[in-house]
């Protein structure tokens, strides 16, 4: 038999988890307005990019927009995203809209910071990423994730460090094996996976497939994917 006490315990209780989950969400949509009107960087093309502001378990990472990212106003909006999402449709079963709704989506750097002159994407410099780490630190301290998916050699060095992704690792170093970091004080899991980009074969070829199905399986199997898909 429940008692009146009790009741009013719960409904206490659920009306405090909904409040600060409503508080979160505004926090985080506040610094997604900050993110949408910065310009700290004078050689970065922008404007910046951001994915839906949602309370998630989950972060992807990945490492700057490109240049049509900006348009279609969302991350990995083109053909690396497309062949990203397959990844996730083919290995969990998870559609694209699907993942945006789920995972929260950030980047090392929000804008598109222009052609390198011997081709494909300039890769974001230092002062730029410590510029954008502004931006991340808060989504961080808001989101408080259990897992990151780290995508792509600039965003996995990030998370894990250079102690243990320094200059000469390399990515069949850490894809297909859950790590563990601290990352702007947040303890986090790690998947690390390549990325899409066409430009790199490394996902098509062997070792880089098995390792990528691997990595694929980890976040499939990992308690935030089914909280995250729970919500
Ligand atoms: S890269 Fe980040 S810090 Fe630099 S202008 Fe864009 S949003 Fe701002």
């Amino acid at each position: 038999m429940r008692f009146l006490g009790e009741d009013f315990a719960v409904f206490a209780k659920v009306r405090f988890l909904m409040s600060s989950h409503l508080k979160a969400l505004n926090r985080l949509k506040e610094v997604q307005k900050v993110i949408a009107s910065c310009r700290s960087c004078d050689q970065m093309v922008g404007p910046p990019v951001h994915g839906a502001a949602i309370l998630s378990p989950i972060l992807l990472l990945g490492q700057a927009p490109g240049p049509h990212e900006a348009a279609l106003g969302r991350p990995f909006a083109y053909t690396a995203g497309k062949t990203l999402f397959r990844w996730f449709q083919e290995s969990l079963g998870i559609s694209e809209a699907e993942f945006r709704e789920r995972v929260y989506m950030a980047a090392v750097a929000r804008c598109f910071p222009g052609k390198a002159s011997g081709g494909g994407d300039r890769v974001p410099h230092s002062a730029e990423i410590l510029n954008c780490s502004q931006h991340l630190k808060r989504e961080l301290q808001i989101l408080k994730p259990h897992l990151i998916l780290a995508v792509g050699k600039l965003a996995i060095s990030q998370v894990l460090g250079p102690e243990v992704y320094g200059s000469t690792a390399l990515l069949t170093d850490v894809v297909g094996t859950q790590l563990q970091a601290k990352f702007y004080g947040q303890v986090v899991d790690v998947v690390c996976l390549p990325h899409p980009s066409g430009l790199s074969a490394w996902p098509k070829v062997e070792p880089g497939k098995t390792l990528l199905q691997r990595a694929l399986k980890l976040i499939g199997e990992h308690p935030a994917w089914h909280a995250g898909l729970s919500g």
